[in-house]
């Protein structure tokens, strides 16, 4: 049986993500931002949460944590490699490593960059990816914790899901990082196309995600560092893809 996917906002931009097994009625939350919104939509999908599966320890993702697992007696899986800094684990996972949610399978991607403990949340039958703070549309998250290097390896790992892989992410930032993308990517038809269907969703109130693996590999700068166009736009034709990486994530953080 498929897994259902419900996604609501949290404050003005966290996107909050319930997901139902549905051959067992096993739900989890992706990360933990806020209490509230997250009970709300526990009420509104009439479902039981009893996992919370973490991708970083940013307040804006572990806040509601504690007093989830103790309202519902939540298991908590979360990043071993944070285990000193996101309380009360009960399952701490690494690279590689199975989680099942009920009968649906997930596997673990280390993806260092934003956190140095960051983690993915994957499941091939269910063809989808919690990608947290790493991969946002048309975006990627700050580097917090980590050097380009590893940021570029993360989002490599994730470019290499198969194209149709739903990407559910921790922020609805796209509308603006559509307009940066267009600065460096201009001539990408596929990022235009794609800059407008975000306004017309944003304009209608409309979540822009889940996106897709295979539309964030034909519009996301930081995907397509290792493309002609995107080293040329930062000046960097014929160098190495993570120096071209590099240079546009320290574009996107001067504005
Ligand atoms: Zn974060
Ligand atoms: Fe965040």
């Amino acid at each position: 049986m498929p897994l259902l996917i419900h996604q609501f906002a949290i404050g003005s931009d966290n996107l909050g993500i319930l997901i139902h097994d549905q051959s067992t009625g096993r739900t989890a939350s992706i990360d933990a931002g806020e209490e509230a919104p997250i009970l709300q939509a526990v009420k509104e999908t009439g479902w039981t949460l009893t996992d919370l599966f973490i991708t970083h320890h940013h307040g804006d993702h572990i806040a509601a944590l504690q007093p989830l697992k103790e309202r519902f007696g939540a298991r908590v899986v979360a990043p071993a490699a944070d285990a000193h800094r996101i309380p009360a684990i009960d399952v701490a996972v690494r690279e590689g490593d199975e989680v099942q949610l009920g009968e649906t399978g997930f596997t673990i991607f280390e993806t260092p960059g934003h956190t140095s403990g960051h983690i993915a949340y994957y499941s091939a039958e269910a063809k989808v990816v919690f990608a947290g703070d790493t991969l946002f549309s048309m975006g990627c998250g700050r580097l917090f914790e980590g050097t380009p290097h590893e940021m570029w390896t993360s989002l490599s790992k994730l470019a290499r899901l198969p194209d149709e892989t739903l990407l559910y992410c921790g922020h609805e930032y796209t509308l603006s990082n559509a307009s940066f993308a267009l600065r460096y990517d201009a001539g990408n038809a596929a990022l235009q196309k794609r800059a407008q269907a975000v306004e017309a969703l944003r304009a209608k109130g409309e979540f822009t995600i889940p996106s897709t693996i295979g539309l964030e590999k034909a519009t996301n700068p930081f995907l397509r560092a290792a493309e002609l166009d995107l080293a040329r736009a930062v000046g960097l034709a014929g160098h190495p893809a993570v120096e071209v990486f590099a240079a546009l994530r320290d574009a996107k953080n001067k504005g």
